[in-house]
């Protein structure tokens, strides 16, 4: 949703100064996780208490006391502490123990699978943790960091997760979330965070390749973005594939060209010390065209060239699951506009000179891959703390609001892509002789059904004085606030009756599942609107029939038995075209019906005239 501040007096847009409450962008990541916020428009990726770093990595270290250490000191604890040094929890989230156990020898914990529970747990000691409480151990570390650095205790986030991540996963996030003590406001996607932090969201009609290269995984989105609402195309990826793997190149180049392995052999730590050395040949290679340094006496060095040549392989398998994604999403290489950079190994100049290469869109990398994800996040917490003062929010609501009419039909009050702030009433009425509860359901979309929208809440308009069906005059108002607040007031006219709710319009609801929603209110825009008219042909069909069962009551003392079997003839064919669903003898019948009934209608209505004059005096 892209929001306007503009100032009330001078009718200028502007920028706000003030804060009331800070909400927390994070990137909870598999190997390193970071949080932001939003401080005078600029999102900041907050440091550690050292203050050298803003990436907290993802690990978790429970000592022999029970004691739980998150980030830099339990990585220390990685090589000698194998069993209780939990990382890669993200490949966890939401997994049952058969969807991981392939996982086993990587992880080096103890994963255990509980008769009980289809989610998987990991053992330390006698203990055993749910991915869930792992996360929100991380979480934990990063609320602190963040309240230390700001100096006051912060409560509500916005948590990125990965585009494939399903409903299970993205629960147990969530959960994790409130397990820390947050109150997770949204869950959003990373490669959608990151296209925000680069303000990808001000700009329509485009479409966006995020290319996401970490330490382990691998993973390309398409994101369309329209009307600031973004969509997820397609996505690939490959779960082990990244940063680490050109460690190992370079670590197993050095072994074959130095003849290390003896030294391997011998050496319980010289392994250790070799990859951390070839990890940071990597790193200056992103900048230097050569690396040499010693190593026990030893001097071990590579140039930019081989090192390319080393691993040309893995980048051209990332080319290629990009190539993929965009057959998925049944977009040529042309229609990419911009391709967003994530993750610390998109550093290596040849990601960046072979997207080029194959790619005519513009490459963002300004802005560090490392942090990009948890900016976009704090942006996205901003926008959902509108919290300027003195500032009307000129934003428009994505999705249509309305309430569900007879026959399970959406009637919409305030259409999508209105502007916000907003009140709208319409008038309704009762169905039934003598109703005093009127259900009033309401959703948000675009279809013409309420079962294929989006429930947001119900109440019941109580205590309506009885009256016949129709004379109930109901006033249904929705006023939907700057945030995005909606209140729904009922209102019977005639007694006064009323009854009001509020409901978060666009809570728990991602930009991806509203784009969701409004691809398919276009995909079904035929059979929906089929499905409309045959409903409102049925809702007209009950209410004729009714009127015509009044009319013979009514009317009994002067009918003719002939005139009567007719009318019964012709209600009774109404019904059966109900009863088949199709519309067309459905409006056939009502058309007789009606053609019959009209002169004899008259004939009543005469005769009541007639009825009123003579009795009156003159
Ligand atoms: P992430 O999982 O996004 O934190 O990515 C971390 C990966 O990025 C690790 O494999 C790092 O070695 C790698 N990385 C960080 N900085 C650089 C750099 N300057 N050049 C190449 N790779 C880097």
């Amino acid at each position: 949703m892209a929001k306007i501040p503009i100032q009330l007096q001078t009718g200028q847009v502007e920028k706000s100064k003030t804060k009331k409450d800070y909400i927390i962008g994070i990137d909870l990541g598999t190997t390193n996780s970071l949080v932001a916020y939003v401080s005078e428009d600029q999102p900041k990726a907050v440091k550690d208490r050292s203050g050298k770093h803003t990436l907290v990595p993802s690990i978790i270290y429970f000592d022999a006391q029970g004691d739980v250490i998150v980030g830099e000191e339990a990585k220390k604890q990685l090589v000698r502490h194998t069993d209780r040094t939990i990382f890669s929890v993200k490949r966890l989230m939401g997994k049952s123990y058969a969807d991981v156990v392939q996982m086993r020898d990587f992880l080096g914990y103890r994963i255990i699978d509980h008769d009980d529970e289809s989610l998987v747990r990991v053992a330390v000691d006698q203990r055993y943790y749910t991915p869930i409480e792992l996360s929100a151990h991380i979480l934990r570390a990063l609320k602190q960091q963040v309240e230390w650095h700001l100096g006051t205790s912060v409560t509500k986030a916005v948590i990125t997760v990965p585009a494939y991540f399903n409903d299970t996963q993205r629960q147990a996030t969530r959960d994790a979330g409130k397990l820390a003590g947050l109150d997770v406001l949204r869950i959003i996607n990373e490669p959608t965070a990151a296209s925000l932090a680069y303000g990808l969201n001000r700009t329509d009609h485009k479409t966006i390749a995020v290319y996401d290269l970490g330490g382990g995984t691998f993973d390309i989105s398409i994101l369309r973005i329209e009307d600031g609402i973004f969509e997820v195309l397609a996505t690939r990826g490959d779960a082990f594939l990244g940063g680490d793997d050109f460690d190992r190149a370079i670590f197993d180049y050095w072994i074959e060209q130095y003849n290390l392995q003896n030294r391997l052999d011998h050496q319980k730590s010289y392994s250790q010390k070799l990859r951390l050395l070839a990890e940071k040949a990597k790193k200056t290679l992103s900048k230097d065209d050569i690396f040499s340094a010693q190593l026990d006496g030893l001097v071990l060095s590579i140039s930019r060239e081989v090192f390319e040549s080393l691993i040309e392989s893995k980048i051209d398998r990332t080319m290629c699951l990009l190539r993929q994604a965009l057959i998925d999403a049944r977009l040529e290489i042309g229609q990419i506009h911009d391709i967003v950079l994530v993750g610390g190994s998109t550093r290596v100049p040849l990601v960046r000179k072979k997207l080029l290469k194959h790619f005519a869109a513009k490459v963002h990398d300004e802005l560090n891959p490392d942090e990009v994800v948890a900016l976009g996040a704090a942006i996205q917490a901003d926008i959902l703390a509108g919290n300027q003062k003195n500032m009307l929010l000129l934003d428009v609501t994505p999705l249509s609001l309305g309430i569900e009419t007879i026959g399970g039909l959406m009637d919409t009050i305030i259409s999508r892509n209105t502007k916000i702030p907003i009140s709208a009433a319409r008038n309704y009425t009762t169905s039934v002789d003598g109703q005093t509860n009127l259900k009033i359901a309401v959703y948000q979309g675009e279809r013409e059904m309420v079962q294929d929208n989006r429930k947001l809440g119900e109440f019941i308009l109580s205590g309506i004085p009885p009256m016949p069906a129709g004379i109930p005059k109901i006033e249904i108002s929705f006023m939907l606030d700057a945030d995005g607040l909606l209140r729904v007031r009922a209102r019977e006219l005639r007694s006064q009756t009323e009854q009001t709710v509020s409901i978060t319009s666009t809570y728990g609801i991602s930009d991806e599942e509203m784009g969701k929603m409004l691809i398919e209110s276009i995909r079904y825009a035929k059979s929906d609107i089929a499905q409309r008219s045959l409903v409102e042909a049925i809702n007209e069909s009950n209410a004729i029939l009714l009127a015509s069962d009044k009319f013979l009551n009514n009317n009994a003392d002067w009918l003719s038995a002939q005139q009567v079997q007719k009318v019964k003839q012709l209600h009774d064919q109404l019904l059966d075209a109900i009863r088949q669903n199709d519309k067309d003898s459905i409006l056939r019948a009502q058309e007789a019906l009606n053609q019959y009934t009209e002169p004899l209608a008259q004939i009543a209505l005469e005769k009541t005239i007639k009825k009123a004059i003579t009795g009156k005096k003159i």
